[in-house]
């Protein structure tokens, strides 16, 4: 479920709060294709209500998906909608509202209407506080006046939502129930007018064009607090803050808020992740990935490798947070933001050549200008006025002067005794740059999602960009699992192993960009791996192991993260390869290779290289590919992929002398993979084969 456009109310039980903007009134703020308007004040209930219902019948018009948050509940606590209405359907009290509450901007009967509703009940309440002077029947004016009326105090919500109103308090700083009273009727009118376009939430399955929501502004109430600028208006300020951090989720975060259980008394959005939606509205982290990021669903024994790709394209995103970076110290960065030229490339039209300016065009035959004294040079704009019949010595780079739009090269120009000749014709503006053909200001130059090249330093700059926002560093550790490993070089039995994998896995990690922080060797020990693991999630974005990630005994890996509530085996169909295992642990994800440093390498290269990109803030980033003739002859079977280590001789692919995934040294033979696809395949001398390089896997 995806949403185009967020719209977040604030609403208000009041009156006309007047033309200025005010507190305590109605606010508006919308978030459309990631863009956050400014908030909009709304000076009583008619004016907003005539705006929400114009902006979804806009948005359903173009196509585009609404979710509408209000701030007030939906619903009353459980036991009153029978009493009021005979039925359990919450909609019931909504329509109930609708046809009994009168609204005009200064003037509503929510007194006499709570009033009214009381005495359907026993004893005194549930409704309580009086806004008005005068007494109304069975409306106490204090809380604690009221007794036996049946009522429980407060939804489940509320039980839950610390410092939420009750809806029965009607006056009073704070309170909430004459927002519901006086919200529930607009809300029944947007459900009659958009009938099968609008859902509301948790009553209803979200399966159509507008979803309606109810809000709470306070599930970021520090966010709230410590971001508000000084003098804003709160009400203002909250809606804005919701509005960035509701349409910032991504749509498995979002749609993770709104699984919850469909129910009468109506709940609030958020509620269970204020620390996680506060800690975005802060800018602190972005959301960490969820258990069951790496859940395959059953179903094959043997997962294809797109399969799985798509997969991991769908359920990671980023996780790092954004820094501001001045220019210079961005490359290899992903951008966290758009970047926009601040200033239009060239910002004036200039010469492309060193030449004289004229007045163009210049018409076919000899073209003769008197020139005018001085020059026009980069840096160094000529002041003075070119009459018509003249023209100017102007050089590469240099603002055109006022009057002279067209450049006539020097090597082509006679110039004598003050006079220039040449042959013309010459269009007009030839050997001119307009104005901003290269960029316009404010135009986005680069996406988010981009990683950084040195070219890209440079159009940045040309377009005076000087500082950047960009995505922190993915600090990624790496570690090697098993206890017959040894470091190279140090002194090795012959059952013991050099690790291989990890100066082979930290060079490539480091190559894409990452920061590397090397986890070391951990033995086959179920309480050392953890204490290492415990450890690396509180200094890694993600965690690299290889080794131990079957299902044997030796595979503590496996083990560990069994335990998390997270992990996944994935037995991808490839070759060569074993299965993956994945999961969280505290939160962070761990990608678990096999222990074969072959298999370890084309695991890296195939998925974790793009699954790190998208964790550092990047695009998904397919394999460069390219296809070649094959030398060799080979048939494969049906059901998996095969990575074969080749290399390019002669315009052609030859591959390594043995597909034995043990033999490591093939890996450095190869300038890159030969990757074949799932189908059955034979492949003679001269067919064209897919070939991955390695140079372009590396990056
Ligand atoms: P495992 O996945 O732990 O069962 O390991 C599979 C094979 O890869 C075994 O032969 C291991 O000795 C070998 N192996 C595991 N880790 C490494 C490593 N870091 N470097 C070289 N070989 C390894
Ligand atoms: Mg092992």
């Amino acid at each position: 479920m995806t949403f185009d456009t967020f719209l977040m109310v604030d609403w208000s039980g009041g009156n006309d709060r007047g033309a200025i903007p005010k507190k305590d009134a109605i606010w508006v703020c919308v978030a459309r294709d990631g863009v956050v308007e400014e908030p909009l004040y709304m000076r009583n209930r008619q004016v907003a209500e005539a705006w929400i219902s114009d902006i979804l019948t806009t948005e359903r018009a173009a196509g585009r998906r609404v979710l509408a948050g209000f701030d007030f509940a939906f619903g009353y606590p459980a036991g009153f909608g029978r009493v009021l209405t005979g039925s359990e359907d919450p909609f019931a009290i909504w329509d109930w509202f609708a046809a009994r509450v009168e609204d005009a901007p200064d003037r509503n009967n929510r007194f006499a209407l709570a009033g009214a509703i009381n005495a359907m009940f026993p004893g005194i309440g549930p409704f309580w506080g009086n806004g008005l002077q005068r007494d109304i029947p069975d409306l106490p004016r204090k809380g604690r006046a009221r007794h036996d009326h049946g009522m429980p105090e407060r939804r489940t919500a509320e039980q839950q939502a610390k410092g939420a109103f009750a809806v029965w308090q009607l006056s009073g700083a704070g309170a909430v129930g004459s927002q519901v009273i006086m919200g529930l009727p607009v809300l029944a009118r947007l459900r009659e007018r958009f009938a099968t376009d609008l859902a509301v939430w948790p009553f209803e399955p979200l399966d159509r064009s507008i979803a309606i929501v109810e809000i709470w502004p306070s599930v970021i109430a520090k966010a709230v607090s410590q971001t508000q600028p000084e003098n804003a208006i709160k009400d203002a300020h909250q809606v804005k803050l919701l509005a960035q951090v509701l349409s910032g989720l991504p749509p498995d975060g979002l749609q993770h808020l709104l699984d919850v259980p469909i129910q009468p008394e109506g709940t609030i959005l958020g509620m269970g992740h204020e620390e996680m939606l506060t800690s975005i509205a802060l800018g602190h982290s972005p959301p960490s990935l969820r258990n069951d990021c790496f859940a395959m669903p059953q179903g094959a024994y043997w997962t294809p490798v797109d399969t799985a790709l798509a997969h991991l394209k769908a359920h990671l995103h980023p996780v790092t947070d954004s820094e501001d970076l001045s220019l210079g110290a961005t490359a290899g960065r992903f951008l966290a933001q758009d970047a926009t030229a601040v200033r239009s490339h060239p910002p004036a039209p200039n010469a492309a050549v060193d030449g004289y300016g004229f007045a163009g065009p210049a018409p076919a035959g000899i073209n003769q200008f008197k020139l005018v004294e001085g020059r026009a040079a980069a840096g160094a704009p000529f002041q003075g006025k070119v009459p018509a019949g003249h023209a100017i010595r102007i050089l590469t780079g240099a603002n055109l002067p006022t009057a002279v739009d067209t450049v006539v090269l020097q090597e082509d120009v006679s110039a004598d005794a003050g006079v220039v000749r040449f042959h013309g014709p010459l269009k007009q503006g030839a050997n001119a740059r307009a104005a901003g053909e290269d960029m316009q200001a404010g135009q986005v130059i680069l996406s988010a999602g981009r990683k950084i090249t040195p070219a890209d330093l440079g159009t940045l700059a040309a377009a005076g960009v000087g500082r950047v926002t960009v995505r922190e560093q993915l600090r990624v550790g790496i570690l090697s699992t098993g206890d017959e490993l040894r470091e190279a070089g140090d002194v090795a039995g012959d059952g013991d192993i050099f690790d291989a994998n990890r100066p082979m896995l930290c060079a490539l990690v480091n190559g894409w960009g990452y920061n590397v922080i090397d986890l070391g060797r951990a033995p086959d020990d179920r309480t050392t791996l953890r204490h290492i693991l415990d450890n690396a999630a509180s200094r890694c974005d993600v965690i690299i192991a290889s080794g131990g990630a079957s299902a044997g005994d030796e595979d503590h890996m496996s083990a560990l993260l069994d335990g998390t509530g997270s992990f996944a085996l994935w037995r991808i169909a490839m070759k060569p390869g074993r299965p993956l295992v994945l999961g969280l642990w505290q939160g962070k994800p761990v990608f678990g290779l096999p222990g074969n440093p072959v298999a370890a390498m084309v695991c890296a290269l195939i998925f974790v290289r793009p699954a790190l990109g998208v964790m550092a803030g990047g695009d998904w980033q397919e394999p460069p590919t390219y296809l070649v003739p094959a030398a060799f002859h080979k048939s494969k079977k049906e059901g998996r992929h095969e990575y074969l280590r080749a290399r390019i001789t002669d315009g052609a692919a030859r591959i390594f002398r043995s597909e034995g995934s043990g033999r490591v040294s093939g890996l450095s033979w190869a300038t890159g993979l030969i990757a074949l696809g799932h189908a059955a395949q034979t492949i003679a001398p001269g067919d064209p084969v897919p070939f991955l390089p390695f140079n372009g896997l590396q990056q």
